[in-house]
């Protein structure tokens, strides 16, 4: 446990520091505290966020997110969004905004900090060329295919390119002249001098910039050369002043190739700190592969509501809450681990029991006439809102003669445990009446089509003044009240929990992954709710209105069931 200073006396921003004093610290929370108390950069804490625009964030997008946002602001620091847009192949200016947006709506803002990459190729420019002066890098002519030859295996160690002692002035004569376009892509590479014979591959002589005759989204044709990641993400973290840069633990390896291009150039020198990647079972996490059930339309785009991608996420009805709450529970690591789906439902089940008016829908309607009420009449039943929440208040739900049931709650020939209506046998309507079926109607083909039942009037609100039990207690909507809708139920984009594990992930795509249900039949309250908004249908899940919904039929995603099956793991776990 560190001791926090309150006020954080290096803090050049002036921000107040938010984080507990008492909270146990994770190893990286646990190194910036360090750093603050030591006063190193002056206590100063200044992190990024650092996507390349080459798709929409997911989930695991959220983990580093809040892990860079949420420890600047802990630490009473700033974050900056820079875009890593060094590769004008995959990138678009599609998902720069799409990743802006994801961003604001988990609840973090960069505020004036918006950063690309791009805006620094002169400057990465400059400093390549003083790593020639400095005799540390040169141009090489060997192919992509020679490269990969000379550069040994992990056993084995790399050959010296031929290419390798040229001379400061030939190196950058022959870099200017990749810079003004006078050589094809893959011709010719800039790279680092460093080993050849390093058991790091990543120090083998990388390769620091490329020529790739490419037009770049931002910067059009100004550039023919681009700048490889592992030189330009340690120089765009130096440029602006970062103190603590998180990232992947793939990215291990990688830092000892970022510190000696900031030692080289003797220019400020950020950390780079490595945690663990989140992982989901039943999902994929890389945005190449999520492209890829886009691209194939196995999935009806980035935004599916069965896509871990935050704007799938979103359109299924999660909150940032939600996911915010998940990834502070499963915590920074330094070790790779597959975190349970069962848990991230879990953290979305909590957050909406919380928040969700409750409303009944049902999904798969079997009429029900009650022979013994007035056909005209309708009543208004009172129903609670949120039993979590009273504020929440109540509201009245219209009751008439005619109703719809779940046709799963009635069994003509009901098995043992079979507990809700069956022929002759009570049932109490959710805050309304016990009913009774007298009689089951069937189509020419044998399938029941209606129940006709009869009530006590004496039960109304769900209660018999006799103090006689029902089995069971059943929702129900008014027939002539009801709102036509469209339910879509998910399972797991996968059937198996590790897709990766097969040669191709793609044969584990889940066929049963989306059911749609039609003229599921709605109670009136939940025209009330605007796209995007909430409800629990009781005993059916968490549902959100997605914006395909017209006037006359509203189309509803489940986000999850009611069952909690991460509940009962620990409750095994016992
Ligand atoms: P992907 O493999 O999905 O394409 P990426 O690492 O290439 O991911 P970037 O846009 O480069 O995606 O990532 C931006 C930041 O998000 C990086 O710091 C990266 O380490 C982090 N990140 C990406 N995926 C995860 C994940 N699954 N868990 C935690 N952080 C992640
Ligand atoms: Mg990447």
């Amino acid at each position: 446990m560190y001791y926090l200073p309150l006020n954080n006396p290096g803090n050049l921003n002036g921000r107040p520091m938010k984080i507990e004093e008492n909270r146990g610290l994770d190893f990286i929370r646990e190194t910036v505290a360090r750093d603050v108390r030591n006063g190193k950069h002056g206590g100063r804490v200044h992190t990024r966020f650092p996507p390349e625009p080459n798709g929409y964030l997911h989930i695991g997008h959220a983990k580093a997110i809040c892990t860079d946002f949420g420890i600047a602001e802990e630490f009473g620091g700033l974050c900056n969004l820079r875009f890593d847009d060094t590769n004008p192949v995959t990138e678009d200016e599609e998902y720069v905004e799409s990743i802006k947006r994801d961003i604001r709506w988990l609840g973090f803002d960069w505020e004036d900090r918006l950063y690309f990459a791009s805006d620094y190729f002169e400057q990465m420019y400059l400093y390549a060329e003083q790593l020639i002066t400095k005799g540390l890098a040169y141009v090489c002519d060997l192919t992509p295919e020679e490269v990969r030859r000379y550069r040994g295996t992990l056993t084995r160690a790399g050959i010296e390119s031929p290419y390798r002692n040229r001379s400061v002035e030939e190196n950058l004569d022959l870099f200017r002249r990749m810079r003004t376009g006078e050589f094809p892509d893959g011709s010719r590479t800039l790279r680092a001098k460093i080993d050849m014979s390093s058991p790091n591959m990543n120090m083998r002589d990388p390769a620091i910039y490329r020529i790739l005759h490419r037009r770049h989204h931002r910067t059009g044709d100004a550039w023919c050369i681009y700048p490889m990641y592992d030189f330009a993400h340690c120089l765009e973290d130096s440029i602006e002043g970062i103190t603590h840069s998180f990232c992947t633990l793939e990215f291990e390896d990688h830092r000892p190739l970022y510190d000696w291009f900031l030692d080289k150039l003797e220019i400020f020198h950020p950390q780079q700190i490595e945690f663990a990647r989140l992982n989901l079972t039943y999902t994929v996490m890389s945005k190449r592969k999520l492209a890829m059930l886009v691209e194939k339309r196995i999935v009806s785009g980035w935004d599916d509501p069965r896509m871990p991608t935050l704007s799938g996420l979103r359109r299924r009805g999660v909150t940032p809450e939600a996911i915010r709450n998940f990834i502070d529970r499963i915590g920074l690591a330094k070790r790779d681990s597959t975190v349970d789906m069962a848990l991230l439902e879990h953290c979305i089940r909590e957050d909406l029991n919380r928040r969700c008016t409750r409303l009944m829908g049902v999904l798969e309607p079997l009429k029900v006439t009650i022979v013994d009420y007035p056909g005209d009449r309708t009543e208004e039943m009172e129903f609670v809102n949120n039993p979590e929440d009273e504020s929440a208040g109540i509201r009245m739900v219209p009751f008439s003669g005619e109703l719809f049931i779940e046709r799963e709650d009635f069994q003509e020939n009901p098995h043992r445990k079979f507990k809700r209506l069956a022929p002759d046998r009570e049932v109490r309507l959710r805050y309304g009446y016990f009913i009774r079926c007298v009689e089951v109607i069937k189509d020419d083909d044998g399938n029941v089509i209606e129940l006709l039942c009869t009530h006590d009037p004496d039960t109304r609100g769900g209660n018999a003044p006799d103090g006689r039990k029902v089995g069971g207690t059943i929702h129900w909507v008014s027939a002539r009240h009801a709102v036509n809708a469209t339910v879509r139920l998910y399972d797991t984009l996968f059937s198996v929990a590790n897709p990766l594990a097969r040669d191709d992930f793609l044969e584990t795509v889940n066929p049963h992954s989306l059911k749609v249900l039609r003229g599921c039949k709605l109670e009136p309250a939940s025209t009330g709710f605007e796209t995007g908004g909430t409800v629990q249908f009781e005993r059916k899940g968490y549902f959100c209105k997605d914006p395909d919904s017209t006037p006359d039929n509203s189309v509803w995603n489940r986000t999850v069931t009611l069952r909690d099956t991460w509940k009962r793991i620990l409750r095994n776990e016992k």
